[in-house]
């Protein structure tokens, strides 16, 4: 039998793959539901509905379009809610500097002309990047090295944005492995980014790709940019529960797993008090909360796990009646350098249709929580700087009919300057002492949906592929 330990979507992708692979699957979740940070609630007054973790999934690249195979696999197409490139909400994503809304380039023209508030066309960072030296490294934070090769407007206004709307986190920290490996690669060996890309074109062979089927097709032939789900995300768990349950998969809610040891190539967990014995185990754990569980037997992986470091994020949902954006986007991000105690706000009733509502989602604290809430900040006082921010920057006047307020504390990984090496670590630790043991989830090797349920097949397939060769 095997384990899984956790039941968001990383647990829940991890059982289903394993079961599908003939396995028999035990599944243990702390708290009374499934679905981790993959949550939408319902206000009961208005009916509007609140996404309070992730509310979109990227349609690019291998974890897009094998996220994509398992929702095929789920027969879950019907329920999706693809945004295509054409919409206003995939084309209009903004940046809010110096007191205004500024509309992000887009298009291939948009890189030749002045976009307030770059000062200059970004073709000229572009080509800053040809006489910039490199800088010569392991590795690095994403602010210095987009600053070094593009300039400062870039690092600052653009890049430390993204990184708020990605992770929640301060570029100066995070490394550039994260959003631009291969950027960084290409600065190392042929010291420009530009030159390193153009020789690629030259050279490059296709790499192997996940299979995608019908459903990736479609998507990419009807231009989608990215998608959520009709109703809601948590669309996504619920019917990935509905299939493990038919497969079987014994599942095990409220039940804490306290300790983990290892012994003869076999695994035993301390579940609720009683020992639970199994060939295998799954963790789709956060790396902060399986660390503990691993510290009497193994002190040197417990603490690798440890130092990765998490953030607290405030998200406050607001419904207004009416329609009362006067641009329709995806939404804004605020660079942390204009010192606003907000991340950024998504336009959930532009990205989806939310009948005669404007439906917002604030984000709020990341890697500023401390900074600007502290410990004991009250949803009063969160929701009293959500309501007053949209009111200055989107100018949506009254009160919002509907609202939710939450502190999700350690909700986002960050994947700091060293990140990627530490994993080599864990993973070359766990494989030297044979445990046997495979990591999933947002803490290792990707924050997104997407890249959660990767790592879950990977870690279904290393373990079925072990024990057909046993
Ligand atoms: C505010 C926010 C917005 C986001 N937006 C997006 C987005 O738009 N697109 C996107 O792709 N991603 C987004 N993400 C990231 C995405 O939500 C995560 O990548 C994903 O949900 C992580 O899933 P997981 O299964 O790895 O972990 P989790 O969801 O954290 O699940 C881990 C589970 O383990 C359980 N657990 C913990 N300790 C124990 C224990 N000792 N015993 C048993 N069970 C335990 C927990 O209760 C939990 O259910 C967002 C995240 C947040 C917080």
């Amino acid at each position: 039998m095997s384990v899984v330990l956790g039941g968001g979507i990383g647990g829940l992708a991890a059982a289903y793959y394993l079961a599908k692979g003939g396995s028999k699957v035990a599944l243990i979740e702390a708290t009374n539901r499934l679905g981790g940070w993959i949550r939408t609630i319902k206000d009961p007054e208005t009916g509007v509905r609140f996404d309070k973790g992730p509310r979109t999934l990227r349609v690019r690249g291998d974890p897009a379009a094998n996220t994509l195979s398992l929702i095929e696999e789920l027969g879950l197409e019907e329920r999706l809610y693809p945004i295509t490139m054409d919409q206003p909400s995939a084309k209009n994503r903004m940046i809010y500097v110096k007191g205004a809304l500024h509309l992000l380039p887009s298009s291939v023209s948009s890189v030749f002309k002045i976009m307030p508030p770059f000062s200059k066309p970004l073709l000229l960072a572009m080509l800053k990047d040809l006489v910039a030296p490199a800088k010569k490294g392991k590795d690095d934070n994403i602010y210095d090295f987009v600053q070094r090769r593009f300039g400062f407007e870039v690092a600052d206004y653009l890049v430390s944005a993204m990184i708020c709307g990605i992770c929640a986190g301060n570029a100066k920290d995070i490394s550039v492995k994260f959003l631009m490996p291969q950027l960084f690669e290409w600065e190392q060996n042929d010291r420009s980014v530009l030159v390193g890309f153009l020789k690629n074109i030259v050279k490059s062979k296709p790499g192997a790709k996940v299979a995608g089927g019908a459903l990736i097709e479609k998507a990419l032939k009807d231009r989608w940019s990215i998608f959520g789900f009709k109703g809601g995300m948590e669309a996504f768990p619920e019917a990935l529960t509905d299939r493990i349950v038919t497969q079987g998969v014994d599942i095990n809610l409220g039940k804490e797993v306290s300790r983990i040891s290892f012994q003869n190539g076999e695994v035993s967990c301390l579940v609720n008090g009683k020992m639970l014995n199994a060939e295998h185990v799954i963790s789709s754990l956060p790396a902060n909360k399986l660390s503990p569980l691993l510290k009497e037997e193994h002190p040197i992986l417990s603490s690798e796990l440890a130092a990765i470091p998490f953030v607290d994020v405030a998200v406050v949902n607001l419904a207004y009646k009416g329609k009362r954006l006067s641009k329709e986007a995806f939404g804004f991000l605020i660079p942390p350098s204009q010192q606003v105690p907000i991340l950024g706000v998504i336009f959930d009733s532009c990205n989806f249709d939310a009948g005669d509502w404007t439906v917002l989602t604030v984000m709020m604290g990341g890697a500023w929580f401390d900074k600007y809430f502290g410990s004991n900040v009250k949803d009063d006082q969160l929701l009293e700087l959500a309501v007053s921010k949209t009111k200055e920057i989107l100018h949506v006047e009254g009160s919002p009919a509907a609202y939710h307020v939450s502190v999700m504390r350690n909700c986002i990984p960050q994947y700091v300057v060293g990140h990627f090496d530490r994993i080599d670590r864990i993973k070359s630790y766990i494989k030297d002492k044979n445990l046997p043991l495979e990591l999933v989830g947002s803490s290792y090797t990707g924050v997104g949906v997407n890249d959660v349920i990767l790592s879950a097949r990977r870690a279904a397939e290393t373990r079925l592929l072990r024990k057909a060769a046993a």
